[in-house]
């Protein structure tokens, strides 16, 4: 299985002095080095008692030692599980124990947070009452082993080892993966819709999306290619999207560790970079800044991952003359399914067709398929080799017998689009997340068409719409409102004109029945609104 790991050591056999990583300090890693590297890092974890299976958290920025981590896990067969940096100490301890980790690695910004949730360990392994007890069951507790800490860059606290320890003098040869289902990554899904789930990777899912990301014709990143890594290595979009289709095109990735409007810009510039995959978020900061001349090597921008405006695109591609591609995707598909480069003529709005190899298909409530030029929306099933093995430990809720598994996303479907080869493939409209659906009375209410109409109104600077519990009609519309500097200065004024706006644009049972001010929305790291959240704080408001 020609799994990311091994696409490293074929790019080092055929370019070994090409620039593989560069990262915006200066250090840089040639295909060669890196293969090298990655080798001394599996071998070191092997020496260390990391056997097949063996879950390893990797919690650090965008650096090169993430990328060898990760990929020194995967040689070795043992399971890399990528944690957010920005993690409490809490949320980390949780993933050590739900998915057992022996080992952690984290760098100088996270070993704080690290050491605290090593002290969360230590309370729950000493029995009674503690705050992990709250949050993972007993059996899974029962289970947990402390992990240990290796630490990149910084000084070490008793116990913990340095990365530079971990890997070995020299790489040796371990045995070849010859099981692709062997799990690969463990990826928790951010937790948008409810409490984070180890999502299975198995080395053939990561490698089959791969495959089918660089079988797109124009593709999406090929060799001569410079590419921006600023999306976060830790979610599946930078991990093997970016990175692992970097693996497989031999492009050079510019590692960066946060985005910044000018910053960001700069190391565009500077390192010539032609192909930007961003989260919709970055169109908002960039226009703030003046883009005049700023993206000049730039040949191709891609986003995915959240929703984004047709006119906020529109606005950038005015503005650049960059053409921007959009993709939709999902952990547990590897991620991407389909994007708008398999189908160039696809409306605005579209997230493009379906990537060759992934069959997609829209089914209703029931589960009986929607006929596919009806136009009528339905929830996306998928099928096809990139798709994960279950939830972890047991491979819950993965794909059915027939190898569909429903993604929770609700779509439609029109025209023929598709490129010059496959021309009945359709361009896919995203609607909204069938979890996100509310149902008021009996009648179907997707929160992005109220959002859409509420953000429309003066004084809104951003919004999410909710369902709560609702004693007459079953579930009620909740719309959380930020507003901008007007907005603030008159919040009454701010609450009448977003109800006006959704009595005018919508039907009676989708105005919302309560209409919260707030000073932020809790965003994830792809930008989307963590409803989740909004609705922890309805249900400790009901109490
Ligand atoms: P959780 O699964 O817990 O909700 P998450 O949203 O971060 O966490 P991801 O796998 O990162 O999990 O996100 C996948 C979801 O993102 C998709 O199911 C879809 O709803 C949304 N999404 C992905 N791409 C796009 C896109 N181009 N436009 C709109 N939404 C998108």
């Amino acid at each position: 299985v020609a799994g990311p790991a091994v696409l490293v050591s074929e790019a080092a056999r055929e370019s070994p002095d090409k620039l593989a990583l560069v990262e915006s300090g200066g250090r840089s890693l040639t295909w060669a080095e890196l293969d090298d590297e990655v080798g001394r890092v599996a071998t070191g974890l092997v020496a260390a008692g990391i056997v097949a299976g063996y879950r390893v958290v990797v919690i650090t920025g965008n650096r090169l030692e993430f990328v060898t981590t990760y990929l020194g896990v995967l040689r070795a067969q043992a399971v890399a599980v990528p944690l957010n940096p920005g993690s409490s100490a809490r949320e980390v301890a949780r993933v050590i124990a739900d998915c057992g980790a022996r080992m952690v690695v984290a760098d100088g910004d996270t070993v704080t947070t690290v050491r605290a949730a090593a002290t969360l360990i230590d309370d729950a392994l000493a029995g009674g009452d503690s705050t992990l007890a709250h949050d993972v069951p007993a059996e899974v507790l029962a289970r947990m082993v402390k992990p240990r800490v290796v630490v990149v860059g910084t000084t070490l606290q008793p116990g913990e080892r340095s990365y530079d320890h971990l890997r070995a003098d020299t790489a040796r040869p371990l045995p070849p993966l010859r099981d692709g289902e062997r799990i690969a990554a463990l990826l928790y899904t951010s937790g948008t819709t409810g409490l984070p789930r180890g999502a299975m990777l198995s080395h053939r899912a990561l490698a089959a999306n791969i495959e089918q990301v660089a079988a797109v014709d124009p593709p999406m990143i090929h060799g001569d290619d410079v590419v921006l890594g600023v999306l976060p290595l830790f979610h599946v979009y930078g991990l093997n999207a970016v990175l692992g289709t970097v693996l497989r095109s031999r492009a050079k990735l510019v590692l960066a560790d946060r985005f910044d409007p000018q910053g960001t810009l700069d190391l565009i510039d500077d390192e010539a970079c032609s192909v930007v995959p961003v989260a919709p978020a970055v169109f908002a900061h960039w226009r703030e800044v003046d883009l005049a001349g700023r993206l000049g090597p730039v040949r191709l921008v891609l986003s995915g991952s959240a929703p984004v405006s047709a006119e906020v695109v529109e606005e950038f591609v005015e503005r650049t003359g960059v053409p921007v591609h959009q993709g939709y995707g999902l952990t547990e598909a590897a991620p991407v399914v389909t994007s708008t480069l398999c189908s160039p003529a696809a409306p605005a709005g579209s997230v493009g067709a379906p990537l060759g190899g992934i069959d997609l298909r829209l089914v209703d409530e029931t589960g009986v398929a929607v006929p596919r030029d009806s136009g009528d929306p339905g929830e996306i099933q998928i099928r096809g080799a990139n798709l994960f093995s279950g939830y972890w430990p047991d491979g819950a809720d993965g794909p059915d017998a027939d190898g569909w598994w429903s993604t929770g996303d609700v779509a439609f479907i029109v025209g023929e689009g598709g490129d010059a080869h496959d021309r009945a493939r359709g361009d896919v409209f995203l609607v909204d997340r069938v979890k996100e659906l509310v149902i008021v009375s009996g009648f179907n209410v997707y929160p992005v068409e109220v959002e859409r109409v509420v953000a429309e109104v003066a004084g809104v600077a951003d919004v999410a719409v909710i369902g709560v519990p609702d004693d007459a009609t079953g579930e009620a519309v909740v719309a959380y409102v930020v507003a901008d500097a007007a907005g603030a200065a008159d919040p009454q004024a701010l609450e009448a004109g977003v109800r006006t706006a959704c009595e005018l644009g919508l039907a009676r049972f989708k105005v919302p029945s309560r209409v919260e001010v707030v000073e932020h929305l809790p965003h994830g790291v792809t930008g989307k609104v963590q409803k989740g959240r909004l609705r922890g704080l309805e249900r400790r408001r009901a109490l």
